[in-house]
């Protein structure tokens, strides 16, 4: 994948820029990470993956 267009995505959700790790585009804002398919980067609140840590608040 080409770096100048990562420079140009941002996050849906929060409007925040984004990296690449990897196979994922991923949001350090809001930690959502989206996949890239067939080399494009799948900007959708839909389509991503939350690693929120919702699981860690059921105290
Ligand atoms: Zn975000």
């Amino acid at each position: 994948m080409r770096e100048e267009l990562i420079k140009i995505l941002a996050c849906p959700v929060c409007k925040t820029d984004v990296s690449q790790e990897g196979e994922k585009i991923v949001c350090s804002c809001c930690g959502r990470s989206f996949p890239i398919r067939n080399g494009i980067p799948v900007m959708l609140a839909d389509e991503a993956e939350t690693n929120l840590k919702e699981t860690d608040d059921g105290k």
